[in-house]
């Protein structure tokens, strides 16, 4: 049984239609998937009707973008945190206002980088939205296919690896939803919020010191409901203390691919899975809007 609860289509940045996700999901043989748009359901109805077509199971969920304030130090910083909803009312009033003010803020960020880009690459705003489906949140994803388009790079990983890094000079950090306020929201709106990739892109060189358990406890405190320990960008050497904090407090641990499509990223639908019984467990917790299983 393959359980994959993180994936994305062109209502965000993913390269696919809800539609053909599903078929490929099919494909590797993936039983049950979730599609998990950057701060949108847009998606859900056409991946409903597309499960249903290829016999597979949905779970509705939306990856909400936030941000966290934490102390390094004497001074505090903001890090970005991508919060999994999985079945939330998409209807709550709440929670749909959050989401669209994540989808605005999103996007004057993405003008700001472009701005910054353009003094020194030949792209313009015009040539980002060209990328994107009617509707869909934008991310760094459309800016880097603009700059493939444009002969720049060969793919985006090319791009996030240049000009979009978060080291660069023409990055802007998004400013959106605190983590918490998203937690609760979540909630509210019947959804059940699991931590997306936690500590992704640390190094494996990183040591127990380096998880911050408080900040950790604090969101549980909150209200959040698990981690998303099995990712690709997760460190290896992360997942045991993230299984371990998971057990202490009785939280839910999940496994997915967080797919962008055959050409957004390398990661493949299925590679990483949830048990049977973690999905239960997220199905007990959720009041928001139902699942086709
Ligand atoms: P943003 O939300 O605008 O900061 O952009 C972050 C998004 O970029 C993530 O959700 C990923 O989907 C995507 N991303 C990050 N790294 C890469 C990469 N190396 N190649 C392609 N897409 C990436
Ligand atoms: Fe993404
Ligand atoms: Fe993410
Ligand atoms: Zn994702």
């Amino acid at each position: 049984m393959i359980i994959d609860l993180h994936s994305h289509s062109t209502r965000s940045d993913g390269k696919e239609s809800p539609t053909e996700v599903f078929a490929h999901a099919a494909a590797a043989s993936v039983d049950v998937l979730a599609l998990t748009d950057h701060d949108t359901a847009d998606g859900w109805a056409e991946a409903r009707e597309a499960a249903a077509r290829a016999s597979i199971g949905f779970v509705p969920g939306i990856e909400v973008t936030t941000r966290a304030e934490v102390a390094r130090g004497q001074n505090r910083k903001y890090i970005s945190v991508h919060m999994l909803a999985y079945l939330p009312d998409p209807a709550n009033h709440e929670l749909a206002t959050a989401l669209s003010r994540n989808v605005n803020t999103r996007e004057l960020r993405a003008q700001r980088m472009v701005e910054l880009l353009a003094e020194d690459y030949e792209i313009s705003w015009d040539s980002v939205l060209a990328e994107l489906a009617h509707g869909a949140t934008i991310g760094r994803p459309a800016i880097a296919d603009a700059l493939v388009s444009a002969g720049y790079f060969a793919d985006r990983s090319e791009v996030f690896h240049g000009p979009l890094s978060r080291h660069s000079k023409y990055y802007v950090p998004t400013e959106t939803l605190d983590v918490v306020r998203a937690i609760e929201l979540i909630r509210a709106a019947g959804g059940v919020p699991i931590i997306a990739h936690p500590l992704g892109g640390a190094p494996e060189s990183m040591s127990r010191d380096d998880l911050p358990e408080e900040h950790f406890e604090m969101l549980i405190a909150a209200g959040m409901a698990g981690f998303e320990v099995e990712h690709r960008e997760v460190p290896q050497v992360a997942r045991d203390w993230l299984r371990m904090l998971a057990a202490k407090h009785d939280l839910i641990t999940t496994g997915s691919s967080d797919y962008h499509g055959l050409d957004g990223k390398p990661n493949r639908l299925g590679e990483n899975s949830t048990s049977q019984e973690m999905l239960q467990r997220i199905l007990v917790q959720a009041s928001g809007v139902e699942p086709s299983l």
